[in-house]
């Protein structure tokens, strides 16, 4: 297959998905990423606050009705430490993850720790959260205390897929994709993604994933492969891990072709299949890299799927652009 200057339509976006021409397609979206982004990697530093999780998503490691799973929650001078170390390291944003949590102390201590981010860095560290499905109330306090970027992933675009492997109590792709929305509204750059090679995921329904986050208008992604985790219900993935890994690869590539000018992460999910993974991501036109700079005797806890790298990441081999929040809009 052939490129044309046009648009690539579903047909042809399945047909890439399946292999079709690979050596042109990773081809193209380098050239797509040298002439917009660049080819500097830009960082954000991980912190994992806490694995405690009000919701049951039934792949992952750290649901609530995991209870195999050790829970811990960061205290303020931990995540302090964790800030200091990507200030003084010339990071140019953290972002804070955790599980799901509404409670008012939760949501009291993220603004804090988000304050303490903008202190402690003078304001120039950019602080972008990861924490889940929250009200609009709750997304402008935040976004007030300085927070400007949010990750929320859609998980699967298709309605039907996302209904499956969330229970039904609890979850709701209708309310997910409101808060999408909701983030939109505040005022956040919204950053989205989906998993690759869920059980019962098509090649079509990776190509709508695509469509969505290019409809969405989406400033940031991070997509990744689906990883079995033994404590979750989701089961075997019909994929193997290096057809997931090659079919991770194939999506950055066209997401670069079709949303040049993005922030696309390289996932750590690439790095627990393969060593190489997090190049390979920026190879194939991701441009931003999360190493983890959580206190190292907590991460052990944080495992949303098998095989999670627990090691820091050698960055030697990446061109990073230092002190820089990487924003190119
Ligand atoms: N609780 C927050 C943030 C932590 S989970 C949230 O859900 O948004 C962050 C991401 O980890 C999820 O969006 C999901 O895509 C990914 N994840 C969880 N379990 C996984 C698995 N088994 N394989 C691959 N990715 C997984
Ligand atoms: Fe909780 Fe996020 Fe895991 Fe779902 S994916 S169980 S919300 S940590």
């Amino acid at each position: 297959m052939i490129f044309s200057d046009s648009e690539l339509s579903r047909v042809e976006i399945v047909e890439l998905l399946g292999g079709a021409n690979d050596e042109e397609l990773r081809a193209r979206a380098s050239r797509v990423k040298s002439g917009t982004v660049g080819d500097k990697v830009y960082l954000r530093g991980l912190i994992e606050l806490s694995n405690r999780c009000q919701k049951n998503c039934l792949y992952c490691g750290i649901r609530a009705g995991n209870h195999a799973c050790e829970r811990y929650e960061l205290d303020m001078p931990e995540v302090e430490q964790a800030v200091r170390y990507a200030y003084e390291q010339g990071y140019g944003s953290v972002v804070i993850q955790a599980g799901e949590r509404s409670t008012d102390e939760f949501v009291d201590f993220v603004e804090r720790c988000v304050l303490r981010v903008k202190q402690i860095s003078n304001g120039t560290l950019g602080v972008t959260l990861s924490l889940g499905e929250q009200t609009e109330a709750v997304y402008r306090r935040w976004f007030e205390a300085g927070a400007h970027r949010y990750l929320l992933r859609i998980e699967s675009s298709n309605a039907g897929l996302y209904e499956r492997i969330h229970p039904h109590a609890g979850h709701s792709f209708e309310r997910r994709r409101e808060s999408l929305l909701t983030l939109q509204k505040v005022g956040y750059r919204l950053g989205t993604g989906v998993m690759i090679g869920l059980p019962g995921q098509s090649l079509q329904d990776l190509a709508d994933d695509l469509f969505f986050m290019r409809d969405l208008g989406v400033n940031m992604c991070g997509m990744g492969p689906y990883i079995e985790h033994p404590d979750a219900p989701l089961g075997v993935s019909e994929y193997s891990l290096e057809q997931r890994f090659t079919l991770a690869l194939r999506m950055i590539s066209l997401l670069r072709i079709m949303m040049p000018r993005i922030n696309i992460a390289s996932t750590t999910a690439l790095h627990a299949i393969d060593p190489c993974g997090r190049e390979r991501g920026i190879a194939a036109g991701a441009n931003v890299i999360m190493p983890n700079i959580t206190p190292a005797i907590r991460r052990s806890n944080y495992k949303l799927y098998n095989n999670k790298p627990l090691t820091d990441i050698d960055l030697s081999s990446f061109d990073v652009q230092y002190n820089h929040w990487g924003d190119i809009f």
